[in-house]
């Protein structure tokens, strides 16, 4: 029999995240005729707050599908079967890309990284100089790569391909960074940015967004593969009526929009400074606990995500039934070749500084009675730095 634990779960996986109280509130409603003039107004409120999140004036598209649907729709709209994709395999999600972008029949090459920091945007780069008959349709990386925790320069890959004088797509996932880390998809040069409801947007799993440059939108007309429930057309109308072409995630649409008042009335520079505050304690953390970052760079360190490795001879999958089953909380897992070796703390979303201070208290307490050899102190060292005493 599992033991009782009472009080409420902590959810503290990069993903789903906590849903606010008000984005709750608002979804517990009856659904509304999604033909009808409430919904068109609904929609293209939406629309229009996603491009201030988004950092964008083209369009922004809406599915009701997980982040892998946009992730699809990317691939379907912009290339044909056979194009040549470049990807920056950073971690188990690119690798998940990648993979996808093999059966939809993409050559795809894939520049590796040992999954302990971002993209190289000089190896993209040199990889572009190289492609002289410009075989390379595209270029595809994570910004927030979730599994590793490691963040990759955006503006620096498209400074990579603009000093190549490449004409690839630049194409960037921003499930996890998006309203976590600042993002400039206009200012960055990103023709297609993908992005999920179930992370820094604080709303339940179910909805993907893709945000389009005019590139993009040319080479989705020229694009031979064959769509239809992914194609991009009817959201290039959608940005216009604020309808979908059929029955959209209505209660979803109005939790998003309670989670984007939010966003907005805190202010998205103040919402991506709590990220690194949460951030920046928690690796004070796991550093005052003598442990490892997964991420090797501190120019990659993410504000949404904290992944970190037990010692060798330990399981981190242990560690985080132990948590469950003693604390009732949620960490992510380690993914791929690094299973078992990392768990992820997710500080990603809505939480408050007890919330944070909570989380790390439920680790050290795992880190405890899984034997899992540490320092103590490490949850002093977040309370000194987020009370200011740092
Ligand atoms: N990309 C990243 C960076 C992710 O973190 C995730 C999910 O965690 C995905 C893609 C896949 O998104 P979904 O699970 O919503 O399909």
């Amino acid at each position: 029999m599992t033991e009782y634990v009472s009080g409420r779960h902590f959810l503290q996986t990069p993903g789903p995240t906590n849903i606010p109280e008000r984005v709750l509130r608002a979804m517990d409603r009856n659904a509304i005729n999604h033909r009808g003039p409430e919904f068109g107004a609904l929609g293209l409120e939406i629309i229009g707050k996603l491009r201030q999140v988004f950092q964008t004036s083209g369009i922004v598209g809406m599915f009701p599908s997980s982040g892998t649907g946009a992730w699809e729709s990317a691939l379907v709209n912009t290339l044909s079967p056979g194009d040549r994709v470049l990807i920056g395999r950073t971690g188990q999600f690119a690798h998940l890309w990648e993979q996808m972008a093999k059966k939809m029949g993409m050559d795809v090459v894939a520049l590796d990284t040992d999954w302990r920091r971002g993209s190289d945007p000089a190896a993209i780069g040199a990889v572009l100089k190289d492609d002289r008959e410009h075989r390379i349709k595209a270029v595809c990386v994570v910004h927030s790569e979730t599994s590793t925790s490691c963040m990759t320069d955006v503006a620096a890959v498209r400074a990579a391909i603009d000093a190549a004088g490449h004409p690839a797509l630049l194409m960037v996932d921003a499930i996890s960074s998006l309203a976590c880390a600042d993002y400039k998809h206009d200012a960055w040069g990103v023709d297609v940015t993908i992005a999920g409801s179930q992370k820094g947007l604080m709303v339940p799993p179910g909805l993907s967004f893709v945000a389009i440059s005019d590139k993009a939108l040319a080479a989705s007309e020229a694009s031979k593969s064959q769509r239809s429930y992914w194609d991009w057309a009817p959201l290039v109308a959608s940005n216009k009526t604020g309808f979908f072409p059929y029955t959209p995630a209505v209660n979803l649409l109005f939790a998003l929009r309670e989670a984007l008042n939010m966003l907005l009335e805190e202010g998205l520079s103040n919402v991506y400074a709590r990220h690194e505050r949460y951030a920046e304690a928690t690796r004070r953390t796991v550093r005052a606990w003598g442990l490892e970052l997964q991420c090797e760079d501190p120019s990659a360190y993410n504000p949404g995500v904290t992944a970190i490795r037990v010692p060798d001879g330990h399981n981190a999958d242990n560690l985080r039934n132990i948590i469950l089953a003693k604390f009732n909380m949620a960490l992510g897992n380690g993914l791929g070749p690094i299973e078992g070796k990392v768990f992820r703390i997710g500080h990603m979303g809505d939480l408050s500084p007890l919330q944070l201070t909570g989380t790390l208290t439920g680790v050290e307490m795992g880190l405890r009675i899984a034997g899992i050899p540490h320092k103590s102190g490490g949850v002093q060292a977040a309370i000194e730095y987020l009370s200011g005493n740092a």
